[in-house]
């Protein structure tokens, strides 16, 4: 695919929100990337137009059968002033691997990655500066076509819309309180539990208004078939580390493939820390601290990037971990990776793309 990606300005630019205030997904910038399907043409008219409200016809299929699905990146700011992105081409991999699974035609991965450049690169004013800031890139896709029949759509509409974020942490990581769910499940082998799929979300905010009602900061799903497997915490990959060796539970269909995660892992196996991707049962766990094993569990999230667990509870039984103190090797993570993110550390594994190599 090799498109001219046309360009609609704004009649007037927005104001740029102040650095402090921005929090995570309220303000947006002045353009978005959007390209149309239909199943005669395939994907046509790419366009970098104004931030604006859409126009949908009620019966369009995404509000009645739920095709809709998503991605989440970054663009950082580094210090010489240029944006780069961090592992862009695994996002546009797992786009696809979505699309597959929720019978959404497949896009051209090199093309939308140089229209996303394209775009942060008309956006560039929008990235923040400051510790811990990004703008966060959202790309999605919904059904569009306007009909009532159950089956795929034959026209989709792709957004790219960018949101400039705050800091996730204050001036350090914070430990979370987790609530192990077992009434609620998240995601079964054979589903879309390893896909961006919208759905997924909507089908979890029941257990994570249990979690916020009982005090707890996020939830950890346990396998759907037995209850007994650890999953995924909220909507981040899962680490443990037990007596000098680190567990991540293993995809088995039901867990999101992470970038995070794969770069956790990569990461680990580089600095020669044992790393064991497997399945591992919340028993396990609690078992390993009652031996006084378990020394650091974290989860792994492009949000986030790191987020010390400091207790769990399963079964009203509650676990404290390291002392809800941020585990050394969860902030040594924390801290290549923001390093390697924001170009302050090398980038030894040629994890980031820059975007300023676009020609616009
Ligand atoms: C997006 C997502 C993650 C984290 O993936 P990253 O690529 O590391 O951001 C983990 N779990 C779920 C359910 C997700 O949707």
């Amino acid at each position: 695919m090799n498109q001219e990606i046309s360009f609609i300005q704004r009649e007037a630019l927005k104001e740029k929100p102040a650095t402090d205030s921005l929090g995570f997904g309220k303000y947006f910038t002045d353009y978005m990337l959007v390209m149309d399907y239909h199943s005669e043409n395939g994907w046509y008219n790419p366009r970098i137009t104004p931030y604006e409200a859409l126009t949908l016809e009620p019966s369009a299929m995404v509000f009645h059968y739920g095709q809709a699905i998503f991605e989440g990146m970054k663009a950082y700011r580094t210090a010489d002033g240029t944006a780069q992105l961090f592992r862009p081409e695994k996002n546009m991999k797992r786009l696809n691997d979505t699309c597959d699974r929720m019978c959404i035609p497949q896009i051209d991965e090199d093309f939308l990655l140089s229209a996303i450049k394209q775009l942060i690169f008309t956006e560039k004013d929008w990235i923040p500066q400051g510790e811990g800031t990004s703008l966060y890139i959202r790309p999605f896709i919904i059904a569009t076509e306007a009909y009532l029949g159950v089956r795929p759509a034959k026209e989709y509409k792709l957004f790219v819309i960018l949101s400039p974020s705050g800091a996730y942490y204050g001036s350090q990581l914070n430990p979370v309180k987790i609530y192990v769910e077992e009434q609620y499940v998240r995601a079964v082998i054979g589903g879309v539990g390893h896909v961006k799929n919208a759905g997924n979300y909507a089908a979890s905010l029941k257990a994570q208004e249990k979690a916020d009602r009982l005090g707890y900061a996020q939830i950890l799903w346990l396998d759907a078939k037995e209850n007994k497997y650890v999953e995924e915490v909220g909507s981040m990959n899962i680490f443990f580390k037990i007596n000098g060796e680190v567990v991540t539970p293993k995809l088995t269909g039901s867990i999101l493939p992470g970038v995070t995660r794969d770069s956790v892992i990569q990461l680990l196996k580089h600095w020669n820390i044992p790393v064991r991707e497997e399945r591992i049962s919340i028993e396990e766990v609690f078992a390993a601290h009652e031996r006084g094993e378990l020394e650091e569990v974290f989860g792994a999230g492009t949000a986030a990037v790191i987020s010390p667990v400091g207790e769990l509870t399963w079964n009203d039984k509650t676990i404290v971990i390291n002392d809800n103190q941020i585990g050394h090797l969860s902030q040594d993570i924390y801290d290549e990776m923001t390093g390697i993110q924001l170009g302050k550390k090398e980038d030894p594994f040629n994890w980031t793309v820059k975007v300023a190599q676009v020609e616009v």
